[in-house]
């Protein structure tokens, strides 16, 4: 007789019926499985343990004395990094495709979860298990709204698969390594990417009629190092908006709440981070975190440019000042927005300075809506680091 494991019996909690996390839930996809058994334990938003969690995954938790550690996250090595070929359609120039692929072929892993696109819908995500590089080809580009992954974990324990690689965002990788080890793997390899500021599918269509001149041809946007949002639509076209001419006052509701009262933007616990807010414009941004990270990254690093991390300018006064004018929702008007971009772009913060900018900017953000929407959560749910980011600046009541 196989022996049932205490997590199948759960399957009596009905998976996908709860979502314990309730309002911060950022359907991560755990709940939708029988793994749900562990959620009061493993859900990002009701179990904070990133500095436990890291411990196991790289050997060592941060290193609150080291401002780089403080910022972002245990690693060995960083680097700014591009494809010398750029696979066609990828969000940035295809890294973590061209990883993910090489893990596949070279027999590292039998499968790789990811996530495609919805056949009616490009900007719904479908989460699975790839065994293909044309699947993970597929699955390549941002699906810029909350995406279960972690839905497949009971197709993963049924396939049998021993080797597995998964791609995911900081909230399901919180989830994932708290259950790592009940997964009956023999080895999991762990390939992130930062996040922030996510939304619902309903949220990014607020956020896409507000923001863009022509939401409905949007194939995919990003919030760029040169302070603007770069939306690029079906023709090919890049259309630009200033950060400082958004409409925050329209926006301000806009993003998840799970993402309000994220402090995990760099992905502490993924073996390597694949993003870009840490790089020069134009330019990947790649933080290997331990061993496994450094065995992924030297997969590729013949189909690489790459370069030293920089850092340059001073963030703290521009942070300061946003404090309280994203609190009132202040807009600029679009001519004053478009030459405060020139300006930043020209003088402002650079590399792994633009990304502090960009830490601090939604930490202080994310302080203030835990304090005065779950107060009552402050204290654990705020992990060391970020209330020492936090305590850089003035914040209001
Ligand atoms: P590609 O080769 O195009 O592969 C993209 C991979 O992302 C695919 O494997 C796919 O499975 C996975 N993916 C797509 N959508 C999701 C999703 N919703 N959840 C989980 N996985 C997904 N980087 C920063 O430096 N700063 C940021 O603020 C930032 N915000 C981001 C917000 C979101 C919602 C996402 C998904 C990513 C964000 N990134 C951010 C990462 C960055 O946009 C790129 O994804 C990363 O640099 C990889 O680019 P690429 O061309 O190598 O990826
Ligand atoms: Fe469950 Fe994930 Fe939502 Fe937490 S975030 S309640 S683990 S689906």
């Amino acid at each position: 007789m196989t022996a049932i494991t205490s997590h199948q019996k759960a399957k009596a909690l009905k998976p996908g019926s709860r979502r314990p996390a309730k309002d911060l839930c950022s359907e991560c996809g755990l709940c939708d499985t029988y793994y749900i058994h562990y959620v009061k334990e493993a859900c990002a938003f009701i179990n904070q343990q990133i500095a436990e969690l890291e411990s196991n995954a790289h050997g060592r938790s941060r290193d609150l004395d080291n401002e780089y550690d403080i910022y972002f996250g245990v690693h060995q090595e960083m680097m700014s990094a591009k494809k010398k070929q750029p696979i066609e359609g990828a969000q940035w120039t295809g890294i973590v495709s061209t990883i993910a692929c090489e893990m596949l072929t070279q027999g590292l892993v039998e499968g790789v979860v990811c996530v495609q696109s919805d056949e009616n819908d490009r900007f719904q995500p479908k989460p699975i298990i790839a065994t293909t590089t044309e699947e993970i080809l597929g699955a390549r580009v941002n699906k810029p709204t909350l995406s279960p992954n972690l839905s497949i974990l009971e197709q993963v324990e049924r396939s049998g698969m021993k080797r597995l690689l998964v791609i995911g965002v900081g909230c399901q990788i919180q989830a994932l390594r708290a259950v790592e080890k009940k997964l009956g793997l023999e080895k999991l390899y762990v390939l992130g990417t930062p996040c922030v500021d996510n939304v619902t599918r309903a949220g990014l269509q607020k956020f896409l009629d507000t923001t863009s001149k022509s939401p409905d041809t949007v194939v995919a946007y990003e919030f760029m190092q040169d302070f603007r949002v770069h939306f690029k639509h079906e023709d090919g076209s890049v259309e630009k908006v200033p950060f400082f001419g958004l409409k925050t006052n329209k926006l301000k509701d806009v993003f998840a709440p799970s993402c309000m009262t994220c402090f995990d933007y760099v992905n502490s616990l993924a073996d390597l981070v694949v993003g870009y807010m840490g790089a020069p414009f134009g330019w990947q941004w790649i933080v290997v975190r331990n061993e496994t990270g450094k065995e992924m990254l030297d997969l590729v690093e013949d189909q690489l440019n790459t370069q030293p991390v920089m850092s340059k300018g001073d963030r703290k006064q521009a942070v300061q000042n946003s404090i309280p004018a994203y609190d009132k929702g202040v807009t600029l008007p679009m001519w004053a927005a478009q030459l405060m971009g020139v300006v930043i772009e020209k003088i402002g913060p650079q590399g792994l300075e633009y990304a502090r900018f960009s830490i601090d900017s939604h930490f202080t953000r994310n302080y203030l809506y835990v304090k005065r929407n779950y107060s009552e959560k402050l204290a654990d749910h705020v992990p060391d680091y970020a209330k020492k980011i936090v305590s850089q600046y003035q914040l209001p009541e």
